[in-house]
């Protein structure tokens, strides 16, 4: 605005000025208007002619050429102008003599020769014109006076005449010289107020430009002050400008407020640093410098802090960038956790670029290939890795990972030192906004231990662990696939089933140690005898089993069969022990006796047991009949299972008389098995078949609790107590729990231990091994005693005798009943005799069935008798009236043998 008015009152000067001037103008026009030059000399030459007429002074004449000369003068400049072609000097010379101001000669011309036909103008040289002859004609007198005054002085009235004519030329010329001079001074005026007007329209539109020119500026400064405005709040940083002298802020954008939560007012003219935690002394201008920005309630922000100083006009200003870096920091934070974790990690990570080129790898995998991470940058991710059969990793590979899907598989992998391994390699991609794989991340993992022992799983999962044959599956896989081939080209197929004779009694004898390099040797064996393409498998304890692809006729394996009956009869070394054996073979041909390997194995164990029926180190090819057996004994293996949920089992007791006084002093628990057809089942026939399902330890258990009840019942029923023996499994006496299971039995009916006598055979000793010092001593500190059962048919070692606990020792029934006859039955029994009465055992003979032997047994100091001369097995009743002598008798089958007389 202030420039407007003042643009206005420029202009209202101006024209003031020029208004002033034309009016000055007028003014001097109407000053002139009266008298022109050419008007004042024409009426001078006519006033100077009249005096002359009168007078006939030359001074006059004189005076009058003069005026005459200047009309004589102009007329010729304004011919000679209006005429068109002139010569300006001759013209301003014309011009000067007729008395022109010589400044004003120039515009004289210009307008004469440009504006002749102006309005005005034109009117002016009319009536100038008008005059021209007249003014001759003033001439023409002043000559003829001249003449009339040269031949003296003319009449009165020739002078009279002459003026009269004078008069009259100027009443014409003197209106006309008027109009000359009005005209002149109208066209001036006139030509003023075009001017002025001219000037006073030009002015005004050049104000008018000039104010739109300046509206024009103006917006674009308030539009750029705005954008600075807009661009200063909309910043995602917060800007804060500081005056540097005074530190106090003078302006904030939208953003500080938002995050100091005041508003602009508040914090224009605080202190700067008021807005932070930190203090910011010594920081570096120019430098970023990290701080925390003060927000609402107290809360606080992470920011980078960059000032720079520049100048408001002379005031310098600093301008403060404050920018948010809680995000950065987070980034940072899950980048180094990121990167902590990679370098963490057990597996080995690779990062790489798009193009697939490696970027960095982690510890684990500097560890795993032994290439530092820097020998492997820019090298290509897959450079050191085939695929398992050699080939590079193929283009699929990259393509299903670009398509979104993770790739994994196994590789193999090349180290540095040029030694390969086995690799689990998984691929992924972290791609870009576009969805484009930017970086690669590949985890490997050395796999080798775990194909190794994958490999030995395998290998275990198929072979029996001992001998390293195959095991039943893995035979039964080749016996299927042997007999596909032999259903195609006509062929047969042979199992051979194996079995060790009398295996038990080494293995119970000796040591499971022995026994299992036994069997190693035995297998070895075995497969010395086998071709290429024959198979030999352990599918059992002792049982073995071969096939033989691609013969002919079943009978074709005849000769190796026995060639493998020789070879196991051989004596083997074992340690210091020569152990003879024998094998008993069951033979099963495909197609003949079973169309699947599972028939053919069934068929050859038949046929092995007809062969062990018959005769040991035999060899047998299977008949339908032997499928009896087999199913007779499955069926059996079966039903044992139910036996002891169905209650199937019960006890009988065999008593033990003291030889010299016939007196019974313990009874033996024996088990029965009542079977619902087959009537009762004796121990002999099916513990054997209990062992080889597993099942006997759990029915020695029920045995010990039904007897440990029995016990307690005889009490209660007032029966006189005696010492109860129960026989236990080697299977059982080796289990840890063994000692507990058995005072738990005999707590569990508030008995005494020494109501008990447990009676282990010699090779369930042996199987414990060096456990069985530690079980005896604890069952000796419980006051539990133990009899050694059918001594004499194992190892008969001396040191089972001296172990705490063993109380007792059993003379087996196969020494007794060749007494008194048998040379070698009575000298071994009578060694038995002194031994274990030089060690203070008690000793028990079993099977006494005749006199003879009792007498035999008791003139050799054996202290007790079992057998059938003094009692079968009896039921718990029938052993209650026996020593109960009050009770009414039931019908006993003891007999009692009375007390020799000495
Ligand atoms: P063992 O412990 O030596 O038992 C003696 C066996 O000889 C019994 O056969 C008994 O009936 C039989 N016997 C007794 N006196 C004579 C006789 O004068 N002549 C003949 N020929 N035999 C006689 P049993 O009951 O058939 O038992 C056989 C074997 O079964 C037992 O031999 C024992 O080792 C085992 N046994 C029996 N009951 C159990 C049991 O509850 N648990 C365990 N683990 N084994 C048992
Ligand atoms: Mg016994
Ligand atoms: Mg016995």
């Amino acid at each position: 605005m202030p420039l407007v008015y003042g643009l206005v009152g420029m202009l209202v000067l101006i024209l003031a000025l020029t208004w002033g001037a034309l009016q000055l103008q007028v003014a001097l026009a109407g000053f002139l208007n009266g008298e022109s030059i050419w008007s004042k000399a024409q009426k001078q030459s006519v006033i100077a002619l009249e005096s002359y007429a009168i007078s006939g002074d030359p001074a006059d004449l004189a005076n009058y050429r003069e005026n005459y000369a200047v009309l004589m003068a102009d007329r010729s400049a304004r011919d000679q102008i209006l005429s068109g072609s002139y010569d300006y000097e001759e013209v301003a010379g014309a011009l000067r003599r007729s008395n022109t101001v010589t400044i004003a000669i120039p515009g004289v011309v210009f307008m004469l020769h440009h504006f002749s036909g102006a309005p005005y103008m034109r009117d002016a040289l009319d009536a100038w014109r008008s005059t021209d002859t007249s003014i001759q004609d003033l001439n023409t007198i002043a000559d003829a006076l001249a003449a009339g005054y040269a031949n003296g002085v003319p009449g009165q009235a020739e002078i009279t005449r002459q003026r009269a004519r004078i008069h009259a030329i100027n009443s014409y010329i003197e209106p006309r010289s008027t109009l000359f001079s009005r005209k002149i001074a109208d066209g001036a005026v006139w030509m003023g107020q075009v001017l002025f007007w001219g000037v006073f329209g030009a002015g005004l539109i050049a104000a008018l430009l000039w104010l739109d020119m300046a509206r024009r500026i103006l917006a674009s400064v308030r539009g750029s002050e705005e954008r600075y405005r807009l661009l200063f709040d909309s910043a995602a940083d917060a800007i804060v400008m500081i005056d540097e002298s005074s530190g106090r802020i003078l302006d904030v954008n939208r953003t500080t407020s938002s995050w100091t939560g005041r508003s602009a007012g508040e914090l224009v003219g605080d202190r700067f640093v008021h807005l932070f935690v930190q203090s910011m002394a010594g920081q570096q201008a120019g430098r970023a410098a990290s701080n925390l920005l003060l927000g609402e309630q107290g809360s606080t922000r992470p920011v980078e802090l960059q000032t720079s100083l520049a100048n408001w006009g002379s005031q310098p200003v600093r301008q403060a960038i404050i920018r948010d870096i809680s995000e950065r920091l987070k980034m940072e934070q899950e980048r180094r956790i990121a990167a902590e974790a990679l370098a963490g990690i057990a597996e080995g990570v690779i990062i790489a670029d798009a193009e697939r080129r490696v970027l960095s790898t982690n510890e684990a995998h500097v560890g795993l290939t032994g290439f530092s991470s820097q020998a492997l940058i820019s090298h290509h991710l897959d450079e050191h890795r085939r695929l398992p059969d050699g080939k590079p990793l193929p283009q699929s590979i990259w393509d299903s990972v670009a398509a979104g899907r993770n790739w994994s598989g196994e590789v193999l992998s090349t180290r540095n030192d040029g030694s390969s391994y086995p690799e689990h390699l998984s691929i992924s991609a972290i791609r870009d906004g576009e969805g484009q794989p930017q970086y690669y991340v590949a985890v490997c993992t050395d796999i080798h231990e775990a194909k190794a022992s994958q490999q030995r799983l395998e290998h275990m999962a198929r072979h029996d662990p001992l001998t390293g044959l195959v095991n039943r599956a893995e035979f039964e896989r080749h016996c299927s696939e042997a007999i596909a081939v032999a259903e195609r080209e006509r062929l047969a197929v042979v199992v051979l089933f194996i079995d060790l004779d009398a295996f038990k009694i080494v293995n119970d004898s000796y040591s499971h140690a022995i026994g299992d390099r036994l069997l190693v040797k035995v297998a070895e064996r075995i497969r010395r005898q086998l071709s290429d393409g024959d198979v030999a498998g352990r599918i059992g304890g002792d049982e073995f089993t071969v096939l033989i692809p691609r013969l002919i006729l079943r009978e074709d394996a005849r000769a190796i069969v026995n060639r493998l009956l020789v070879s196991l009869s051989e004596p083997l070394l074992i340690d210091d022990y020569e152990i003879v054996l024998s094998a008993s073979i069951g033979v099963a041909g495909y197609p003949l006796d079973g169309a699947n390997a599972a028939a053919l194995i069934t068929n050859a164990d038949a046929a092995m047991y007809a062969a062990k029926a018959e005769e040991r180190n035999a060899c047998r090819f299977y008949t339908p009949m032997m499928h009896a057996d087999t199913r007779r004994r499955l069926q059996l293996a079966t039903e044992l299972r139910q036996a002891l949920a169905r209650n199937e089992f019960h006890l009988v007791f065999q008593p033990s008389v003291e030889l010299r006084s016939g007196r019974i002093v313990a009874v033996e628990a024996l088990l029965r098995w009542q079977h619902p057809e087959r009537g009762e089942i004796l121990p002999g026939e099916f513990i054997p078949v209990a062992e080889g399902l597993g099942l006997i330890r759990r029915i020695d258990e029920w045995v010990m609790q039904t007897t440990c009840a029995q016990i307690q019942a005889w009490d209660l029923a007032g029966v006189p107590p005696i010492r109860v023996a129960v026989n236990i499994s080697a299977r059982w006496f080796g289990h840890p729990a063994f000692v507990d299971g058995v005072s738990r039995a005999l707590q569990s009916r508030q008995l005494s231990a020494s109501r008990l006598l447990l009676e282990i055979t010699e090779s369930a000793m042996l199987r414990l091994g060096d456990d069985i010092e530690r079980t005896m001593q604890t069952l000796h500190a419980l006051g539990i005693e133990v009899a050694i059962d059918d001594f004499g048919t194992g190892y008969s070692s001396m040191a089972y005798l001296k172990l705490p606990a063993v109380a007792y020792l059993k003379i087996d029934r196969s020494f007794v009943t060749g007494l008194p006859g048998d040379a070698n039955d009575a000298a071994i029994t009578e060694a038995m005799l002194v031994m274990s009465k030089s060690l203070g055992l008690v000793t028990i003979a079993e099977g006494i069935e005749t006199e003879a032997q009792h007498d035999f047994l008791l003139r050799s100091g054996c202290v007790e008798g079992q057998g059938y001369l003094y009692s079968r097995p009896l039921q718990p009743d029938e052993v209650r009236y026996l020593l109960c002598p009050n009770q009414p008798p039931v019908p006993a089958r003891l007999k009692l043998v009375p007390p020799k007389r000495s």
